[in-house]
């Protein structure tokens, strides 16, 4: 608990509009670019540190994503809750959320021609991986 009278080390600058990246003013890895924080002895990212601050603990197996794509922003409107399987999967640029997955999962009962593609286009990942989603070789674990 911090002490009357002491002083919290600043830890984020907000950004100039509610809505614009909040930039971590702690330690920032070099190499991944993610914020760190040193919490009850171990080292946490900061943008993990800041979301279980605000909405509490991050569900065994889980990540965190950026949606704005700034590993060292800890805006909690940036940052969403996904799985590992989706932060690593075909090592695509783009991630998929579970949501997003819900939803190429519904097409395929009334998919048309072309529909693989128009969803890859659709979500930026490849044709390969609707279908894998389609044929239960990806993202087993949403239903
Ligand atoms: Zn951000």
């Amino acid at each position: 608990m911090p002490k009357h009278g002491q002083v919290l080390r600043q830890l984020v600058q907000l950004g100039e509009t509610p809505d614009a990246c909040w930039q971590w003013l702690g330690r920032v890895s070099p190499a991944t670019g993610y914020g760190k924080k040193q919490f009850h002895g171990r080292t946490m990212l900061a943008h993990r540190w800041m979301y279980e601050q605000l909405f509490g603990p991050i569900p065994e197996g889980l990540v965190i994503n950026h949606k704005c794509r700034n590993r060292s922003c800890v805006n909690p409107h940036h940052l969403e809750v996904t799985t590992q399987a989706g932060n690593t999967r075909h090592g695509a640029g783009t991630i998929l959320t579970a949501e997003q997955v819900r939803e190429i999962k519904a097409a395929f009962s009334t998919r048309k021609w072309g529909e693989g593609r128009r969803l890859a286009r659709r979500f930026g990942v490849s044709n390969a991986l609707i279908h894998d989603i389609w044929h239960g070789r990806a993202w087993k674990e949403i239903a």
